[in-house]
């Protein structure tokens, strides 16, 4: 059977099963749900078994637990690995939902209820195209799933989980649908993400505040001072000043700029939306370029000194700020954490005494358009959609992304299908149910696909 005909004729049963999801309130945030959280986990464990799993299974983490599941065609065969996650944000305010949150409904096309999309609508794609291999005897390769509990509150339990149980979750590629596309007419794959470092700057100057006119011109003030280093971060072409700061920086590949030059973007919507005249980076590359797989360096918060009503003279003992760069695939953030310190503290003057402290950092990440399961998304997508896909880059950051490729070293395909209207974290939130359906023909594309690839 075509997979758009058995997309059709249980259609009923899908939305009847990722109701029987959605009525769970999984709330990871909230104490008072622990109890969701289980009975969430087990509804999937459920779903897994009846959709073709061999086996499924609750597993224990230090917090909520994870739903692991797997279907062994061939212990020689390649293992794809379906990550997912079952819990969701809250849904407050309440107020300004036209309808209850953890009651579906199905209104204009799309179903509105928390998790519609994200993520229990797009986990359901995954195993509902999984659902259909396996029953149509198509599947020729291993699929594992792991469906975690604690995605929204920033997966506090699952690097310890992934390391230990590494033989468990082998695999040779993960399958994500958690992201989005740039529109439902314009599909596309997330192919990066920024890595981020992050750090807090102290100058301390005389050992108490001064009176500005007695000690000023006299005495090194901390805030001028920072404001001098600060200044010495970035030059007037927006390059970053720390001397080997883009050493293991790799410049994008001539067919990804040929790409992002392609994706239909409003330079002059996207100023006017956010009320500048003009728009300022890194010399010698465009906007989506600068976002997404440039670095970047901005000053976070910046204070000292009187900053009350009215007027104080004064002349501080200490300035601060915080400040952070958003970091490319292969830059360290730690090896880049260094580097600032050291810098800072090379150019920091000797009147004043300067502290920094490293707050958190993370890798980026980036999935070649030449690997084989990237190309079998692509050509999933292009049957579902009837157009090619775009790669992008993001430039934010989903740092278990990365913790997969450094704990399991296993490359991650970023199959979203999220619509910036459909509203996920916000009231409201929505999936369109023709997404839905595409998603599924989409998903079973690149299993179909990835048995001509070597991967
Ligand atoms: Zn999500």
């Amino acid at each position: 059977m075509e997979i758009k005909q058995y997309i059709q004729e249980n259609e009923k049963r899908f939305l009847d099963e990722l109701f029987s999801l959605i009525r769970i309130p999984s709330i990871s945030a909230l104490p008072e749900h622990k109890k969701d959280m289980l009975a969430c986990a087990e509804r999937w464990r459920q779903l897994l078994l009846e959709a073709g799993a061999d086996k499924a299974m609750i597993m224990p983490s230090e917090g909520n637990p994870l739903v692991y599941a797997e279907k062994c065609i061939d212990p020689q065969a390649p293992t794809v690995l379906v990550y997912a996650h079952y819990d969701v944000m809250p849904a407050e305010p309440l107020e300004l939902w036209q309808s209850q949150p953890f009651e579906p409904e199905i209104r204009e096309g799309r179903i509105w209820a928390r998790g519609a999309d994200d993520d229990k609508g797009q986990a359901m794609i995954q195993v509902k195209a999984f659902e259909y291999l396996v029953r149509e005897g198509l599947l020729r390769h291993n699929v594992k799933f792991i469906f975690e509990g604690e995605e929204e509150i920033g997966s506090p339990s699952l690097n310890a989980f992934l390391n230990e149980h590494r033989e468990l979750l082998r695999a040779d590629v993960i399958l994500v649908s958690d992201t989005s596309m740039l529109g439902a007419d314009t599909p596309s794959l997330t192919t990066g993400l920024r890595g981020l470092a992050y750090w807090e700057i102290e100058v301390t100057g005389p050992n108490r505040d001064l009176h500005s006119g007695h000690f000023g011109g006299a005495v090194a003030n901390p805030i001028n001072v920072l404001c001098n280093l600060l200044s010495q971060i970035t030059d007037d072409d927006g390059h970053i000043a720390i001397p080997h700061f883009y050493d293991d920086v790799e410049p994008v590949p001539e067919a990804e700029r040929q790409m992002i030059a392609s994706i239909p973007f409003d330079e002059e919507a996207y100023k006017a939306a956010i009320g500048v005249r003009a728009l300022k980076g890194e010399k010698g590359y465009s906007t989506l370029e600068r976002n997404s797989c440039r670095p970047s360096f901005d000053i976070c918060g910046i204070w000292g000194g009187y900053t009350g009503e009215g007027s104080k003279t004064v002349l501080p003992s200490k300035a601060y700020a915080k400040v952070s760069c958003r970091l490319v695939p292969h830059q360290n953030h730690e090896t880049i954490s260094r580097l600032f310190t050291d810098y800072i503290h090379a150019i920091a003057p000797d009147y004043v005494q300067v502290k920094v402290t490293p707050m958190h950092g993370g890798e980026g990440y980036v999935c070649p358009i030449s690997h084989p399961a990237y190309q079998a998304a692509e050509k999933g997508f292009t049957q579902a959609f009837g157009k090619k896909p775009l790669a992008v880059r993001r430039g934010g950051s989903i740092p278990i992304i990365s913790d997969f490729e450094r704990i399991l070293g296993i490359k991650t395909i970023l199959m979203g299908f999220g619509l910036e209207s459909d509203a996920i974290h916000s009231p409201n939130e929505n999936f369109r149910l023709d997404i839905f359906r595409r998603g599924i023909e989409a998903v079973v594309g690149f299993h179909l696909e990835l048995h001509l690839q070597n991967i």
